[in-house]
């Protein structure tokens, strides 16, 4: 199959029209679809480490912590059907969740 070369509108990359969906990258949809549980997600992380500070039982904050990441797993895998591609999206959905924290303690 040919594939035509697009500009994303998201992020303004070239790719092939095959790997888009309304002239959206693969990496801008799964952006877009697990922003609000990448949000909740700092909100849990914030909360953890406030808990902490205060020698507060976290575990359950951590539970609720996984439970996030398994819900941004869920959905990447509907966007991304390829089992491996799937696995590296989460895994920098994953890296940028886990490190959103610091971008907002350093404001
Ligand atoms: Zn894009």
């Amino acid at each position: 199959m040919s594939s035509l070369l697009l500009f994303c509108r998201g992020c303004g990359k070239q790719v092939a029209s095959s790997q888009t969906r309304d002239g959206i990258c693969v990496d801008c949809q799964v952006r877009r679809s697990v922003a609000d549980l990448r949000d909740e997600h700092a909100r849990l992380w914030r909360k953890r480490e406030r808990y902490r500070t205060q020698n507060a039982n976290v575990e359950q904050i951590g539970r609720q912590i996984a439970r996030v990441e398994d819900r941004i797993a869920m959905r990447v895998r509907e966007l991304v059907p390829n089992e491996r591609e799937a696995v590296e999206h989460l895994r920098r959905e994953l890296e940028a969740a886990r490190g959103q924290r610091y971008d907002i303690k350093s404001v």
